[in-house]
């Protein structure tokens, strides 16, 4: 891939000479069951009042009151906002988490790069690299994000003591609860423990996870999903993902896959997929579907994406036929997924939203065209969208797992 950089593109506030901090006393988030509820309300919703915060939850007062103080002795609330207001007519303050109070690392893992970023509990990016990958070997990965995470709490200094764990993403089926990639067909793993193999290189909690889930987890508490009961994810770049929020959880599947709308049968049926069946979305809206289906018939061999995206912003038939034909396949897997879940939003992400104006019109033509009834009222909306995106939702995925206390657990 030509546009992925190679080089630190961050500078830390410490030169490249800065040594590694000593190990970090790992700290964990308070997780009794009332405590992590009202933590969670505060984190997707505040500021909000302590009243709204028990009614949303159920809990009473007296139990949010209790929650509240809790975290205050972890610093997790502003220490203004805990108290109870005892002068009569005085405003009682809403209810904030002290997002810089802990830290989380998301790393999300590419065929040829790395990206890592630090984030605040709130998924609010503070630093951000990335590395160039030599070898997608398991060993070599593990090797590379080891070295992101030692870089990322260099930039941090002192403040490397906040970070309470970090977020690895990966495309394909991931077993989170056991750190197991399943199987990416993208890096060709099977069965790769990689939460294992980062864990011998560096002592900190570890939540392995599918990069669109992790995605679909960022904009759950911090994105689209916050006052959501239903959304969508579909992403566009070298492959076509999907993360499904369903009714107030995201969709896992009993079998880590779920939402591979990539491979739908909804394309050609003679075009051969990467995944060995026949008439994939995939097999035309991937970004190299899309340069192969142009370089084919104009028997260009070495044309690259960026140059098929300028001939078909100039208006060239044959590129412009070409992400056209990718828009109406999405657009019929988007009305599939609309007919299915009836998600109040689709948000469209991925690298190739760049070029989403290519895609835009036969997308919704296509969808509008297929999608039933009711389920039409979903909104369609394109997201920009980068790498450090992929990292901070590896960030959120850990945050989400830190809170429920699914991260310590493992540590
Ligand atoms: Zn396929």
């Amino acid at each position: 891939m030509s546009d992925v950089p190679t080089a630190r593109d961050n500078d830390s506030t410490t030169g490249d000479d800065a040594t590694v901090p000593a190990a970090p006393k790992w700290g964990r988030l308070p997780t009794a069951p009332a405590v992590t509820t009202v933590l969670t309300e505060i984190l997707k919703h505040g500021p909000i009042p302590r009243i709204e915060v028990a009614r949303r939850t159920g809990l009473s007062q007296t139990a949010v009151t209790k929650a509240v103080a809790r975290l205050a002795e972890h610093g997790l609330i502003s220490a203004h906002d805990h108290r109870r207001s005892s002068a009569p007519g005085r405003p009682v303050q809403p209810l904030s988490v002290h997002a810089e109070a802990a830290l989380a690392i998301g790393i999300t893992v590419r065929v040829d790069a790395i990206f890592g970023v630090v984030t605040t509990l709130r998924a609010d990016v503070r630093h951000s690299i990335h590395r160039p990958l030599a070898s997608t070997v398991p060993a070599a990965v593990a090797d590379s994000v080891a070295t992101v995470i030692d870089l990322l709490l260099a930039d941090l200094g002192p403040d490397a003591e906040r970070v309470l764990g970090a977020g690895v993403a990966v495309s394909g089926e991931v077993d989170s609860d056991l750190g197991i990639v399943r199987n990416s067909p993208r890096l060709n793993w099977t069965d790769v423990p990689l939460r294992d193999l980062v864990r011998e290189r560096r002592e900190l909690p570890v939540l392995v996870d599918n990069d669109v889930r992790a995605l679909s987890v960022a904009e759950e508490w911090f994105g689209i999903g916050v006052d959501a009961n239903s959304f969508a994810i579909l992403t566009i770049g070298a492959g076509i993902g999907c993360g499904l929020y369903v009714n107030g959880d995201i969709v896992t599947g009993d079998h880590g896959v779920a939402g591979e709308i990539g491979h739908l049968p909804l394309g050609p049926s003679e075009l051969l997929c990467t995944c060995g069946r026949y008439g994939c979305v995939e097999t035309v809206a991937s970004t190299s579907a899309i340069v192969h289906a142009i370089r084919t018939t104009r028997q260009d061999p070495l044309l690259t994406m960026r140059e098929a995206v300028a001939l078909a912003r100039g208006g060239d038939a044959v590129a412009r036929g070409a992400f056209e034909r990718a828009g109406s396949v999405l657009g019929l897997a988007l009305a599939t997924v609309a007919n299915l879940v009836g998600p109040s939003s689709i948000l469209v992400a991925g690298e190739s939203v760049a070029n989403y104006d290519l895609f835009d019109l036969r997308l919704r033509e296509a969808f509008e065209a297929h999608v039933f009834g009711s389920a039409g009222a979903c909104t369609i909306v394109a997201k920009s969208h980068t790498f450090e995106d992929w990292a901070r939702g590896s960030a959120a995925s850990a945050i989400q797992a830190l809170v429920k206390g699914k991260l310590a657990a493992q540590s």
